[in-house]
């Protein structure tokens, strides 16, 4: 089955087709086919292309909205251009699989969609008022271009994290505020959360309640996971993604009565101040430099600013406290994971983040350590209690394999 993986954002539109059925989900042995993504919708769109492991494409093109987006990857793909040698015609796009940011408390797992869960889908909007519109598009976009015989199926940012019990996902506010308004922890990243954690007992071949875990996933977002018997028990994210870890630009944890204090300080109203948190704080915001880590390690490395090590110095710090936290709440895990894009890549970020755990017995093999740049494996040394893995995440891959099993009516895989 040729799944197309939609993810809609507010001005992007990133995709892939991926080749799956059951049998391959059995042999881990799906296969994608292209990937890509349009940038600036709404002016003159920058779009990158690129088939199977081929080169990429860039190029630009006056697109309108997600629709018109969808369109242009359509013709692209179908084309002869594009070489791809099972997909000539709309109808080789057998269904569509799309990243949903919110499933606030009505989806616990994958559904597909039907007037009723889009209905759904809207009435977590109040939730997430930036990302879901834009996932809806998606949707409607598919559905107008490869109509209602083309099963679509949505995959929620949320649902990894619904097993979450109260004293984890309550606030300790008016609890009328959760009746009335839903203020609750969410938790996201939970496709990449659990992928990895997926990967993570095939690697090791235990079942799904053997699995307990903390997930980290670093990269300009940022969250940590607590996965206990196979489920996620807690989770750094809250109502919103700006709780937490720190991130690129965002501050993460502080305490709530900053909000009103700058907001008093600088003269700024509430949005203001959820802007500055959002988007000038983190990295950004500690070092003055950029929300990049690896543009953060470079500049370290090569001048050693005070700023940039304050910056790296407090997300790893931030980083170390959740483990901590999680070890207590689990009553201790088998393994770190590390994903997402700093997590994949910077073997320094690791290894300050996992210095200090000998009380835990975690030990890392450092020469391993160095050597996993993006690829799996393992980096804790023979002996460790605690171990330390590196899992590339692969948000759209799961997204894939949910889709054909949603469709097919397989139950939700162990
Ligand atoms: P993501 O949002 O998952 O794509 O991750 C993006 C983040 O990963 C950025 O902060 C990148 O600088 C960071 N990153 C990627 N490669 C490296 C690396 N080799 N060292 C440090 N950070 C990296």
């Amino acid at each position: 089955m040729n799944v197309l993986v939609l993810n809609a954002g507010s001005s992007s539109l990133k995709f892939q087709v991926i080749a799956t059925d059951l049998e391959r989900i059995k042999q881990n042995s799906d296969e994608r086919l292209c990937r890509g993504q349009v940038e600036r919708i709404g002016g003159n769109a920058i779009i990158t292309l690129q088939s199977g492991q081929g080169a990429r494409h860039k190029s630009t093109a006056p697109l309108r909205d997600i629709g018109a987006a969808l369109d242009y990857v359509l013709k692209w793909l179908t084309s002869a251009e594009s070489d791809i040698p099972d997909i000539n015609s709309p109808e080789d796009i057998h269904a569509v699989g799309n990243r949903v940011v919110h499933g606030g408390e009505l989806f616990s797992e994958s559904a597909l969609i039907t007037d009723q869960v889009l209905k759904g889908i809207e009435d977590c909007i109040d939730l997430a008022p930036l990302h879901n519109p834009s996932n809806i598009q998606g949707m409607m976009a598919a559905r107008k271009i490869f109509g209602q015989n083309v099963p679509q199926v949505a995959v929620f940012d949320t649902a990894f994290h619904s097993s979450l019990a109260e004293p984890a996902y309550l606030y300790a506010i008016p609890y009328h505020l959760y009746q009335r308004h839903r203020i609750r922890r969410y938790g996201f990243h939970g496709t990449s959360h659990r992928y990895v954690a997926h990967r993570y007992r095939a690697l090791r071949q235990l079942t799904r309640e053997q699995t307990n875990v903390i997930t980290l996933h670093l990269g300009n977002g940022a969250s940590a996971t607590a996965i206990r018997a196979g489920k996620s028990i807690d989770s750094s994210m809250g109502m919103t993604p700006l709780e937490g870890l720190v991130m690129g630009t965002r501050s993460g944890d502080l305490d709530p009565s900053l909000v009103s204090l700058i907001a008093m300080k600088e003269g700024l109203s509430a949005n203001e101040v959820d802007t500055l948190l959002n988007t000038q704080s983190g990295l950004l915001g500690i070092s003055g430099l950029s929300n990049d880590m690896r543009a953060l390690c470079d500049e370290l490395h090569q001048h050693d600013d005070r700023r940039v090590r304050l910056a790296i110095e407090i997300f790893c710090w931030r980083a170390r406290k959740y483990i901590g936290a999680y070890l207590a709440c689990m009553n201790g895990a088998d393994a770190l994971v590390f994903t997402g894009g700093i997590g994949e890549n910077s073997s320094t970020i690791r290894a300050r983040i996992c210095s200090g755990f000998e009380w835990a017995a975690l030990k890392l093999d450092e020469e391993q350590n160095d050597k996993l740049v993006g690829t799996e494996g393992e980096i804790s040394a023979e002996g460790s209690k605690l171990r330390a893995y590196v899992i590339p995440t692969d948000e759209e891959l799961l997204i894939a394999r949910d889709t054909v099993r949603v469709i097919l009516g397989e139950p939700h895989p162990s």
